[in-house]
């Protein structure tokens, strides 16, 4: 049965969502307040597709709490560490994070071979281990991520210099864990190239459009800040930091905390005769939690997620300076500093890290949102399960079986594991 759904949200998921829907051949339309795609949450994020560091405690775990954040978000801590406990069983979770990851990416691999998509994406991804305490930490995690099956690799800092040649020789490095199968792509890049192939699949774009409320039922309803809406038999949410408030009045309190991150972007600095001083493909220096990544003629350094009271799209100045020093450390005169691009966005995250997606309650709505600090990593699947779901519970089965998700995965991401 063809069905009209309206998409809010042009990000990377809600493009994503968009484009499965409309291969499923149901008539779509895409509500976005911005001029353009991508225009938010998914503009210049890392790019690091990592499904083997999802579930681990490398790479993530630094969130920094600001001072303000400890008081106006202490329920949303609260819940955090609740979640953690032992006694609410995370691994349970975190494994269903880790199978929408591979099964995201199984599907992004596919969308790129079969669409021919070129979105500056190189395979590789290096996690700097800078000393003992970092090396300690790996060789923990190490049978987990051997057990996956992914030709992770524990290699010593020689070895890691010869995989990233441009390496800063002075740099201390007691080691590194080489994903081969993770890598980095440019989300933005992908999110343009797969909006265009939505259109062509009839997928209709509306931009400059705010959805100002939405209402569930037999026929659901939207309105809109300007223009008279489209009757529409299903809504997903897909619209990041911003889905809350539209929630709120539906009486679904979601427990979405606004993350912020930033990231540096400049162009590589270019010698006659001599290969360029960039990384090849992504590196994590886990002491601080700063990720250096290439996307094409590019090097863009983001920051570990700060929960605080930071507002707009430029960066403090206390934010960015760790990503310069981080840069200078690892790849000296790698990049044309003068001419980089600073941006601050939001990583919309739920205390256990998992997103929502699967039905809101009311009838007809849907939630497809706060993936957190892996987004552009769950996107792909995570559009598949909700195009799915609303086509019904044997849709949802087989694909759960296409996917190797288990039952219990889909009850983990769904809304109502929150009391
Ligand atoms: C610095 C940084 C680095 C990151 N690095 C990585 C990484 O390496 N790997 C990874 O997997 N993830 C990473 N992420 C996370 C990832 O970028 C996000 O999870 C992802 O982009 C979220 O996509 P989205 O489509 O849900 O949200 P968004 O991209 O924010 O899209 C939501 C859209 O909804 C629109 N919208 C909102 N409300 C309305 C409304 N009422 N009406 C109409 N439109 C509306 C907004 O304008 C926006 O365009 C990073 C994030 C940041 C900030």
């Amino acid at each position: 049965m063809t069905l009209r759904v309206a998409v809010i949200g042009a990000g990377v998921v809600g493009v994503a969502t968009a484009y499965e829907l409309a291969a499923a051949g149901h008539e779509v339309t895409v509500f976005e307040r911005r001029a353009s795609v991508a225009g938010e949450g998914s503009f210049a994020n890392s790019g690091v597709l990592a499904p083997a560091l999802v579930e681990t405690r490398l790479a993530h775990a630094a969130l920094h709490v600001g001072l303000t954040a400890r008081f106006s978000q202490a329920g949303w801590l609260w819940q955090r560490w609740r979640t953690r406990r032992p006694a609410a069983d995370p691994g349970k979770t975190l494994a269903a994070l880790r199978r929408l990851a591979l099964a995201s990416r199984r599907r992004l691999l596919h969308l790129t071979r079969q669409l021919q998509l070129d979105y500056e994406q190189t395979p590789g991804l290096l996690l700097l281990l800078r000393g003992e305490r970092e090396l300690k930490a790996a060789r923990h995690q190490w049978p987990e991520l051997e057990a996956l099956d992914m030709g992770a690799a524990l290699v010593d800092a020689e070895r890691a210099r010869q995989l990233e040649p441009s390496l800063h020789g002075a740099t201390a490095l007691a080691g590194a864990l080489h994903l081969p199968q993770d890598g980095v792509g440019n989300a933005r890049q992908f999110t343009h190239l797969l909006k265009a192939h939505a259109q062509k699949l009839g997928a209709r774009f509306v931009f400059d459009t705010e959805v100002k409320a939405v209402r569930g039922g037999v026929d659901p309803e939207l309105q809109l800040a300007t223009g008279e809406a489209p009757s529409v038999d299903r809504i997903v949410v897909c619209a990041g930091a911003q889905a809350r408030r539209l929630l709120l009045p539906l009486g679904l309190k979601l427990p979405l905390a606004a993350v912020h991150a930033c990231s540096v972007t400049a162009p590589v600095r270019h010698l006659d005769g001599l290969p360029d001083q960039g990384p090849k493909a992504a590196i994590i220096d886990e002491r601080n939690g700063i990720t250096i990544s290439r996307l094409g003629q590019r090097v863009r350094v983001s920051s570990r997620g700060h929960l605080g009271a930071d507002r707009g799209a430029v960066p403090a100045n206390a934010r960015l300076k760790p990503l310069y020093r981080a840069l200078e450390e690892w790849f000296p005169a790698a990049a044309i500093t003068r001419e980089a691009q600073h941006w601050q966005g939001i990583r919309p995250t739920l205390p256990d890290g998992l997103p929502v997606v699967g039905p809101a309650g009311p009838a007809g709505l849907w939630l497809n949102l706060g993936h957190g600090e892996h987004g552009w990593t769950l996107a792909c699947a995570s559009a598949q399960v909700v195009r799915a779901q609303i086509e019904g519970d044997t849709a949802a089965a087989a694909l759960a079986d296409e996917l190797a998700l288990g039952g219990g995965d889909l009850a983990c991401l769904r809304l109502d594991r929150w009391p």
